[in-house]
């Protein structure tokens, strides 16, 4: 089986090299994959692949393959297909034609593997039993995330899988190597949103005026307390403010408003909650001990993503056995975020990277800069090794 996959994925590498470039050509933002989404119908139409279009506001794909063999075994693959506002700077024939939208986190890799994937596993039917269930998913990179929207309207049911795989870009990783990471291996991801009320004035006579620019200065500092002073030091978790902005104000005058965004995450999503609220409190308290007013509106973004130790340690073994144990890695933590998440938080899921790099090169171009790209061959490594691990024994 595995060598006949591997053929499959070997003579398919043109075709998917020709999705990837259709796709990279023809990026389109989250929720507004209606071209993106019509090409994976008329390419999954063309390997005789049933699905149902419409999902997660109208542009996800559930597809379903049946092998010829009798099991109750249910696997769902996953890839995401929105692309990111980026003018692409990359001088390839294939560069994105839509003005200002670039595919530059790799998604229309993703979706090229698990089309790839698609057509393997549709092409060995016979061979293999229980069903695998495709999820063409909108919508990655913006809240609330088309995979909650997917669950929510009920696309881990009928049949509903035992477990999922999806897989992203890895820039600094070679092509032809995957890594994994067994538990919990990306963050919850919330967005912060502190509005400070004070009164303005002139800056000569500040004790006129509650000064909103001074409390926002206290208020950055005083709530890194909550990751230095109430994290669990054991425990990952970080608070960053990247945008602060007044209403107004000058060297000579106090605004009345100061408005600061940022973002807070961890691994743990019992503490991402009681620091939204020690965030919340101390934000509220610390402002008014200064005479000001601090409003704070906090948005829950995409939870912790834990790979299910079982499944990961499974697919880990084989994924040594289709590329070799020298093109399998261990993965570290990170403390980006990842809507995949949202599955890992409802079935058994298995999240790994999968390596981009051109292997006789060092360079990387990482994910979100106008100049990410990747060496073709990996979706060769890509599709073959997804259409293995959802058939392969033990997993
Ligand atoms: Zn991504």
């Amino acid at each position: 089986m595995q060598e006949r996959i591997k053929a499959l994925a070997q003579s398919w590498l043109n075709e998917g090299i020709a999705i990837r470039r259709h796709l990279h050509q023809h990026p389109e933002l989250s929720f507004q994959e209606k071209e993106t989404s019509q090409f994976i119908a008329g390419k999954l139409e063309a390997y005789g692949i049933p699905f149902q279009g419409g999902w997660a506001g109208g542009t996800g794909i559930v597809a379903l393959i049946e092998g010829r063999q009798p099991s109750d075994r249910v696997v769902a693959l996953r890839a995401d297909m929105d692309a990111l506002p980026i003018q692409e700077a990359n001088q390839v024939s294939y560069c994105s034609v839509n003005e200002g939208v670039m595919h530059a986190c790799g998604h229309d890799v993703h979706t090229t593997c698990l089309l790839g994937a698609a057509y393997i596993l549709q092409t060995l039917r016979e061979s293999w039993s229980g069903k695998v269930k495709l999820l063409f998913q909108p919508g990655e990179e913006l809240l609330p995330g088309g995979a909650s929207l997917m669950i929510g309207e009920g696309a881990l049911e009928n049949p509903a899988p035992g477990g999922i795989f999806g897989q992203h870009v890895e820039p600094p990783l070679q092509a032809g190597k995957v890594g994994f990471r067994p538990g919990r291996y990306m963050a919850s991801s919330d967005e912060i949103y502190l509005t400070i009320e004070g009164k303005g004035g002139h800056g000569a006579m500040p004790h006129q005026t509650v000064d909103p620019i001074l409390i926002a200065a206290h208020l950055i500092t005083g709530l890194q307390q909550v990751i230095s002073r109430n994290t669990n030091p054991f425990l990952p978790a970080v608070l960053t403010f990247g945008h602060i902005a007044s209403e107004g104000g000058a060297t000579n005058i106090i605004p009345n408003t100061v408005k600061i965004k940022g973002t807070f995450r961890t691994l743990d999503e019992s503490w991402r909650f009681e620091a939204h609220e020690r965030i919340r409190k101390m934000a509220r308290q610390l402002a008014e001990s200064m005479g000001g007013h601090c409003e704070c509106r906090i948005e829950v973004g995409y939870p912790v993503l834990d790979n299910d130790e079982a499944l990961t340690m499974k697919a880990r073994k084989q994924a040594e056995a289709y590329l070799g144990a020298s093109n399998v890695v261990d993965l570290p933590q990170r403390l980006t975020s990842e809507d995949f998440a949202f599955y890992s938080q409802v079935l058994p899921a298995c999240f790994y990277r999968l390596g981009v790099r051109r292997p006789d090169s060092d360079a990387v171009f990482p994910v979100h800069t106008n100049t990410f790209d990747v060496d073709e061959s990996c979706l060769e490594t890509g599709a073959g090794l997804m259409a293995w691990l959802a058939v392969a024994d033990g997993v």
